[in-house]
């Protein structure tokens, strides 16, 4: 293969989970107790959710997804509602207010960074508001305060996507306890990992009662317990349910992760530190500056090319990088671009601008754990390169 101008020899990776000896011996120890699903695991992996974020309770789902859906279907949500949601997110954010009946409503991004803009959000307010749907980017929180002001002038609950946001706080309150409800993500790439999972915090215990129930095909509490000794054959369908529970092999590898939790937070930080200082200087970019008084999980390093100052495109940028051995990425795709959603709800691409601006230059830089600070300043070489040639 030929030398990489980036001197890395193998091509580094958007993301690597990392996954230590805990994991793997937690996970054999799953598979040999013959108890492979929702189970005991998932149940103290729960507990140990809700103490890290400070909520008093924690359902564990099979997909941040499935807990957004949870969350909005356990608050009535449904046809004739309408949720106010940002369009700068993952498709699923959407179809989670889809999945109820209920009409996504978007209001725009902040101007310099993709979190909501509480004046959006409070022009965006009708008698048929029922939720807000704010989203953590990146794991910087949005400016909860004035999201809670307008939520409680118009009776609207709120529910956060935290599937970036672990662990992040606003204003010295950790995300999973400010909201009625907030959804966390355990998909193989986010900050950490159960191979494929969701966790639904809340202080709601009703909430919480009716999202065990429903992730588990409606049928009466803790029915797996039914299989043990302490249980029984019997068992009731109590709602329309999903199947949406955690399995213990899952919980497994999560009890782990979040024992890594601080760890992972400040190797997250030093790595952001050194991105900050080596790409200070170079031409066109602007960096990552989550606004307010928050705490940023990090989730994501997202630079902003402009391609006039830079000489380079964002697209050609990705290519470049690609080519120097550097894997990176865009989020997001904001929601009023994606056809479906646009057939479906009347959208075009011009209905939110700054999020559609902020799209345009936006790419996802590696940032994870398992790198290295050789990584780090190979990536930010190769930038530094690719721009001054491009601008020469
Ligand atoms: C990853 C992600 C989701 C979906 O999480 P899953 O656990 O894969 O369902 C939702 N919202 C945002 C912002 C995400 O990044």
């Amino acid at each position: 293969m030929m030398a990489k101008k980036s001197g890395l020899p193998e091509f580094l990776a958007f993301h690597r989970p990392y996954l230590g000896s805990e994991e793997i011996e937690e996970v054999v120890d799953t598979l040999r107790s013959g108890w492979l699903t929702l189970g005991p695991k998932t149940a103290r992996f729960e507990e140990k959710f809700a103490a890290q974020v400070g909520a008093r309770f924690a359902v564990a789902t099979s997909s941040c997804t499935a807990a957004l859906h949870l969350s909005l279907d356990g608050l009535g949500v449904g046809p004739g509602d309408e949720v106010i949601t940002t369009p700068y997110t993952f498709p699923s954010t959407i179809a989670s207010i889809l999945y109820c009946g209920a009409k996504p409503v978007l209001a725009d991004t902040l101007p310099e960074f993709p979190n909501i803009d509480p004046d959006a959000v409070a022009a965006a307010v009708t008698s048929r508001t029922k939720v807000i749907l704010p989203v953590h980017f990146s794991g910087a929180p949005c400016e909860m305060d004035s999201l809670e002001q307008i939520a409680s002038r118009c009776g609207a609950a709120i529910v956060e996507d935290a599937a970036h946001a672990l662990p992040a706080c606003y204003k010295g309150r950790a995300v999973g306890s400010i909201g009625r409800a907030s959804c966390f993500s355990l998909y193989a790439g986010k900050n950490i990992t159960a191979g494929e999972g969701g966790v639904l915090t809340t202080d709601d215990g009703d909430l919480a009662a009716q999202a065990r129930i429903k992730r588990l095909h409606g049928i009466s509490r803790d029915a797996w317990k039914r299989y043990t000794a302490e249980g029984s054959w019997y068992y009731e369908v109590q709602d329309l349910g999903f199947k949406y529970n955690m399995t213990d092999i899952n919980a497994a590898i999560g009890l782990h992760q979040l024992d890594r939790v601080k760890a992972f937070h400040e190797r997250r930080l030093q790595l952001v530190k050194l991105y900050n200082d080596k790409l200070r200087t170079v031409e066109g970019l602007t960096l990552p500056r989550p606004p307010g008084d928050v705490e940023s999980s990090w989730h994501l390093y997202v630079i902003r090319i402009d391609p006039d100052q830079a000489g380079v495109s964002r697209d050609s940028l990705i290519e470049m990088l690609k080519a120097d051995n550097i894997g990176s990425s865009v989020h997001f795709i904001p929601a009023h671009h994606h056809p479906y959603f646009q057939e479906r709800l009347g959208w075009s691409g011009d209905l939110c601008p700054n999020a559609s601006r902020l799209y345009r230059g936006a790419i996802s830089l590696p940032l994870y754990p398992a790198m290295s600070d050789g990584d780090v300043e190979a990536v930010c070489a190769s930038l530094e390169r690719i721009v001054e040639e491009s601008r020469a």
